[in-house]
């Protein structure tokens, strides 16, 4: 199985797609956010430096995280494909994706971007917020979100374009539609 990389603005569904590929794939997942989650909740070091950025809608800078990826990455079992969610969120990051899995004679296989309007995705994250209690899920950070997600992660659309390995798929107002959709593309590349 190749890599997938899935990419898209806070609420697009990143983490409910990649659950339902890795579901039917048995990849390995890396949810750089759930990552940072973790070590917020066990308190480490790491954790504490990453809740500032967090709380305040801002990214973790680019150094700390490549580090987190690259042994995360290196802690999955080999051979199965890795679904990267919420990384990379800049170009730095995606060089360093590009180059740590070179060394490792992988490579990135393909990227899923999921375009959803914006109105959509506020209403999702409020949701969110009640269902799931997300610290970030609060309208002026989901706002800060939305900002820094268009000013660095946006560009990194055409990044994907040029690798030649942008698949966009633009939500149509049902989960199983996208799904589908999203299915018949890996099928065609894995
Ligand atoms: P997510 O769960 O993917 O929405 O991520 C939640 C937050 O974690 C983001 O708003 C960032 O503060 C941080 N984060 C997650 N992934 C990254 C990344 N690749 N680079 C920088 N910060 C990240």
């Amino acid at each position: 199985m190749k890599n997938i990389i899935i990419f898209g603005a806070p609420g697009s569904g990143k983490g409910t797609y990649s659950d339902e590929i890795v579901a039917k794939y048995n990849m390995g997942h890396i949810s750089t956010g759930d990552v940072l989650r973790g070590e917020i909740k066990n308190g480490t070091e790491l954790g504490n430096i990453a809740k500032g950025y967090i709380d305040n809608g801002q990214l973790i800078p680019d150094e700390l995280m490549i580090d987190i990826l690259a042994k995360t990455y290196d802690a999955l079992p080999k051979g199965q494909g890795v679904i990267f969610d919420g990384f990379p969120r800049t170009i730095p990051q995606a060089e360093a994706l590009k180059k740590m899995l070179a060394e490792r004679g992988d490579d990135m296989g393909m990227m899923i971007e999921l375009v959803v309007g914006e109105d959509v995705l506020m209403a999702r994250l409020l949701n969110r917020a009640k269902e799931q209690g997300r610290a970030d899920d609060n309208e002026e950070t989901i706002k800060k979100r939305f900002a820094v997600y268009h000013s660095q992660t946006a560009p990194l659309a055409e990044w994907f374009e040029k690798e030649g390995i942008r698949n966009t798929f633009t939500w149509k107002g049902s989960k199983e539609l996208m799904l589908s959709e999203i299915f018949a593309a890996i099928e065609e590349q894995k």
